[in-house]
């Protein structure tokens, strides 16, 4: 999955140094991840030049890929390791799964994006660069992806109220589950989950972040 020679490693090794000076991408297999994955053929051409500056790009349809530090916190926070079973919600341009499939192993990711079209898209692009393993599927986050529970790890990357229920039923008691989570009008914070044995969640905040909103059904 590697994809050496395609002119921009050393944009991308800069990037993940640059995040690592600010205490991201600490765990080395999120390094590694972030210095295979090609940000740049997620993003539309015309950004490709900003594809590895730190911050968030259009990918249409209104939405955006998330920064590289985000995805990076992400990674670090899930604690994800090789054959880890992991839905995501929200696919987006299909970047983050490819960087989760990256530490855990293409065919251990199950993506669920909103947009057909999106989801179509990434599915495509997914596939050409290597990551065809990750299962893409266009619905509803909220009812998770059952058929391919239970899950190690679960994230979202669009913001929720709370923890959709069936995505914490369909996470393994102990499982982690990290999203964005509405505060009532006042922003959005990192939340991560612990599932405990009993079905309850132990829950740790990291800070404020701003994803696009989760859509209702
Ligand atoms: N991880 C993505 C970033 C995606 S932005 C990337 O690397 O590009 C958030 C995504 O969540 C958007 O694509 C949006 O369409 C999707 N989304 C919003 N509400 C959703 C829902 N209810 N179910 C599934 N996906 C949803």
């Amino acid at each position: 999955m590697s994809t050496g020679g395609d002119g921009f490693e050393s944009e991308r090794r800069a990037l993940v140094e640059r995040l690592r000076e600010r205490g991201y991408a600490e765990r080395e297999a999120t390094a590694d991840a972030m210095r295979s994955v090609p940000r740049h053929a997620f993003v539309p051409r015309g950004n490709r030049g900003s594809a590895y500056a730190d911050r968030p790009l259009p990918i249409g349809s209104n939405q955006t890929i998330s920064a590289p530090h985000m995805v990076a916190l992400m990674a670090d926070l899930l604690a994800l390791s090789p054959g880890d079973e992991v839905l995501e919600i929200g696919t987006g341009c299909g970047y983050h799964a490819a960087v989760t499939a990256e530490i855990v192993g293409p065919e251990h990711v199950s993506s669920v994006e909103y947009h057909a079209d999106l989801a179509a898209d990434a599915r495509e692009r997914l596939n050409d660069l290597g990551y065809g393993g990750v299962s893409v599927r266009a619905g509803d986050g909220h009812e998770g992806w059952p058929e391919d529970a239970p899950y190690d790890a679960a994230y979202l990357t669009c913001a929720a109220a709370e923890f959709p229920h069936a995505v914490v039923e369909q996470v393994r008691p102990e499982g982690r589950i990290l999203a964005p989570l509405d505060r009532g009008g006042r922003g959005q914070t990192l939340v991560l989950a612990r599932k405990r044995v009993d079905g309850t969640l132990d829950t740790e905040t990291h800070g404020g972040v701003r994803f696009v909103p989760m859509r209702e059904g």
